[in-house]
């Protein structure tokens, strides 16, 4: 079955009861909450209850905190090549049940298997990337600062840190999250999105399996009032959001006040610019591969298409290729896109849409009506392209977050810089050409964190950072990488003096100074 089998808990309540409860996992135990009030998790391409998650109570909530807190002196101390091994296990593991794994997030956020399996994979890099944590974290030294005196530096872990994810990829996010912070020597707090908790759940499983003590891990399920009481809670140092605007700035600001370190990636409106030179098949592949891509529920989909000059010329090829992806459960082999996660998330979607109808964009391809046979009660929505959008419109402000590509033009490069740096999300931006004279401008000028040079989706591999910027992310540590070592580690700097000191030297009161 698609649906975690939590196998290395005693077989208890929560196995039985039909829907199935999602566990909490508290000190190393797979328990079910004491709260009568859930959340059903369900199958977007079917409606079906696939298992509930409970609003985990408070007592609850402190009792994973303490676990992580008990488990930290332990952990930090544990040598740093053992706490790599276990991460270089990990990663066998999770390609061992890759396909488990992929399935679940299909059934419970409705991507294709194929979509899944890339979910998986991205957030298996980075575990792949935590096997070699002893290098990254490395302090620095410097000898004799004055005479026979040494200052090095020493990055050490927080102590208990959070993480609270979206619901748009089940595995990778965690993966972004909980690896890191362990392998530095800290535990963790993970509080999955309450839309597709599966695949977190079967990670920790393999986590433990991997060698991970009890403690170093814990996940609380929840919504709004666990997210704040992983705010608020004294014993937290440090929190990765990754979610949208309204959610991550509140953390943001909450946290922060309370003096925790809040890394917060949040939502984005990425634009792909379209230079008449560029090369037109590959770049009409790109763009439909960057906005209809798992449903367009991707924080780099490229969601708005800037055509410079002739290029628009390409909307009616553009527009006869789209009406040609298969739209289908994800579960199905043929699929293209599958459903978008709720039936909250389509409407808003179609309103979106309907709002640029009616302020004059117009609609070259709707795919609000689409009923896909055997799966009618699936909240899909066919591919949708709306051109003449310009930036005062509802559909072009907001994050659409769904299959929807809406399209504009500009008269030149300048042109189309300014309306991507005007926009207030900075996460990516991409350019078709083949003049590197034009992209190297681009690149230069542009205000966008992730910038891709004939590449749709320019999301860096763990060695580099996820980096947007400007309304896309608060804080100043980015998700993994050298800036997620430096996120969950502080830096501790020690002075040294070993020489025989000359007795009789006298006290002096002045600032030592090295001259
Ligand atoms: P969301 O903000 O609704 O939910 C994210 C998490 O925050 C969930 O765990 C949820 O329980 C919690 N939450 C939601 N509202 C809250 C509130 N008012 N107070 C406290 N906690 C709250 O986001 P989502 O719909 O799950 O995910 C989609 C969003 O995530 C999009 O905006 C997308 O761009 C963004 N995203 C960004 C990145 C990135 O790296 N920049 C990556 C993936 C997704």
């Amino acid at each position: 079955s698609a649906s975690p089998r939590f196998s290395t808990a005693a077989e208890s309540s929560f196995n039985h009861r039909n829907p199935s409860r999602v566990p909490n996992l508290i000190g190393g135990a797979f328990v079910d909450s004491k709260s009568t009030s859930t959340i059903d998790v369900i199958n977007p391409a079917t409606q079906e209850v696939v298992s509930q998650i409970p609003l985990t109570t408070n007592e609850e909530f402190k009792a994973a905190v303490a676990a992580a807190k008990q488990a930290f002196p332990s952990w930090r101390n544990t040598p740093i090549t053992t706490r790599q091994r276990i991460m270089f296990k990990l990663q066998e593991l999770i390609r061992r049940d890759m396909d488990k794994l992929a399935k679940n997030i299909t059934t419970e956020q409705g991507k294709t298997l194929k979509d899944a399996h890339g979910d998986v994979f991205r957030g298996l890099e980075v575990v792949e990337h935590s096997c070699g944590m002893a290098t990254l974290k490395m302090g620095e030294y410097v000898p004799n600062v004055a005479s026979g005196i040494d200052t090095y530096s020493i990055r050490e872990p927080l102590g208990v840190c959070a993480g609270i994810c979206p619901f748009n990829f089940p595995a990778m996010i965690p993966l972004w999250m909980f690896p890191v912070a362990v392998t530095c020597g800290n535990t963790f707090v993970l509080k999955p999105s309450e839309k597709d908790p599966g695949a977190s759940i079967m990670l920790a499983e393999l986590a433990m399996e991997a060698g991970l003590p009890p403690g170093v891990l814990n996940i609380v399920h929840g919504t709004n009032d666990i997210v704040n009481a992983i705010c608020d809670d004294d014993d937290i140092r440090a929190i990765s959001f990754v979610g949208s605007n309204t959610a991550g700035m509140h953390i943001y600001a909450r946290a922060s006040a309370k003096g925790k370190r809040v890394q917060s990636n949040m939502g984005a409106k990425n634009h792909g610019i379209v230079m008449p030179d560029a090369n037109k098949d590959a770049t009409l592949n790109a763009l439909l591969a960057a906005g209809f891509g798992a449903a367009g529920q991707r924080c780099m989909a490229l969601s708005t298409i800037v055509f410079v000059g002739d290029s628009e010329s390409w909307l009616n090829d553009l527009v006869e290729c789209a009406k040609g992806l298969k739209v289908n459960a994800g579960i199905e082999p043929n699929a293209d896109l599958g459903p978008v996660i709720s039936k909250q998330a389509k409407e808003r979607i179609c309103r979106l849409v309907q709002s640029g109808v009616e302020s004059g964009a117009k609609l070259l391809l709707d795919g609000r009506n689409i009923v896909v046979p055997g799966y009618e009660q699936g909240n899909f929505i066919g591919p949708t392209i709306l051109t003449g959008v310009t930036a005062d419109m509802e559909c072009y402000k907001e994050e659409i977050f769904g299959p929807v590509l809406v399209c504009m033009k500009a008269d030149s490069l300048e042109d189309a810089l300014n309306i991507v740096n005007r926009n207030r999300y900075g996460n990516g931006a991409s350019i078709f050409t083949t003049s590197g004279a034009v992209a190297r401008k681009f690149q230069t000028e542009v205000e966008a964190g992730q910038v891709g040079i004939n590449v749709p989706i320019p999301v860096p591999l763990p060695f580099f950072s996820f980096t947007g910027n400007k309304s896309s992310f608060a804080g100043d540590l980015n998700f993994y990488g050298k800036a997620g070592v430096n996120f969950f580690t502080q830096i501790k700097t020690v002075t040294q003096q070993w020489k025989d000191l000359p007795s009789g030297s006298g006290v002096s009161l002045a600032m030592p100074t090295s001259q």
